[in-house]
């Protein structure tokens, strides 16, 4: 292991409160927040990263993979709807998830960092873990390779508010990072969040408040006693 680690700052919960861990736990240096703009239509997720970087003090890139708009007619907008009716979440394109963790494997080893910090691997998604195992193996042929930390992997319901709540974060957590997959401008913050309160993303990250919610609230009980 090097000293050097890189962050996938998606602009979500998850990744937010992973590089807030790492800022605080790591004694490295965190090189840089990687954001993938692919030209989603909540584009508000890239701003809110830009911003989440800058308050953690992570220099911050976005890289568009343009080769992806050149591959899959998923990114066009328009498709959303569809994809959502399907069953899919509305930002899914094919291979998504792989390729933003492939791209920030990549970028880490050009930057001379062996880390990859990522707040987007789902909860029991062995495939998931089984691909990025493959992707640690599969860069780094001059000796240097690269591991991802997911501090959250197959964390239980609300873990990263709970871990958000511990650090001091809570407010910058809720109010800062979005998990809305929808478009949207100008909505007044929910108890939870800012987001259109119907998509997968904001069904997710609403379940996830409020199961944090109640342990933070018990234990407040506790102590009060
Ligand atoms: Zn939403």
């Amino acid at each position: 292991m090097t000293d050097k680690a890189i962050v996938l700052l998606s602009g979500g919960l998850n990744s937010y409160v992973a590089a807030k861990l790492l800022v605080d736990r790591f004694k490295g240096e965190i090189v840089e927040a990687v954001t993938l703009n692919y030209g989603q239509e909540h584009c508000h997720e890239v701003d809110a990263a830009g911003e989440l970087a800058e308050s953690l003090g992570i220099p911050w890139t976005t890289l568009s993979p343009e080769v992806m708009w050149e591959t899959t007619d998923r990114l066009t907008i328009g498709l959303a709807d569809k994809l959502e009716k399907s069953g899919l979440n509305r930002s899914f394109w094919d291979g998504r998830r792989l390729m933003i963790h492939l791209i920030g494997a990549i970028r880490a080893h050009s930057l001379g960092a062996d880390c990859v910090v990522t707040g987007a691997i789902e909860q029991k998604a062995d495939d998931e873990i089984t691909a990025l195992k493959y992707l640690e193996m599969s860069i780094g042929q001059d000796g240097m390779g690269v591991v991802f930390w997911a501090p959250f992997q197959s964390a239980e319901l609300g873990h990263a508010f709970r871990v958000a709540h511990k650090l001091g974060v809570w407010d910058e957590a809720v109010l800062n990072t979005m998990d809305c997959v929808q478009p949207f401008s100008g909505l007044d913050p929910h108890e939870w969040g800012v987001g259109c309160g119907e998509c997968q993303g904001c069904k997710a990250r609403i379940e996830a408040h409020k199961a944090a919610l109640a342990t933070i609230r018990s234990e407040a009980y506790e102590v009060e006693q």
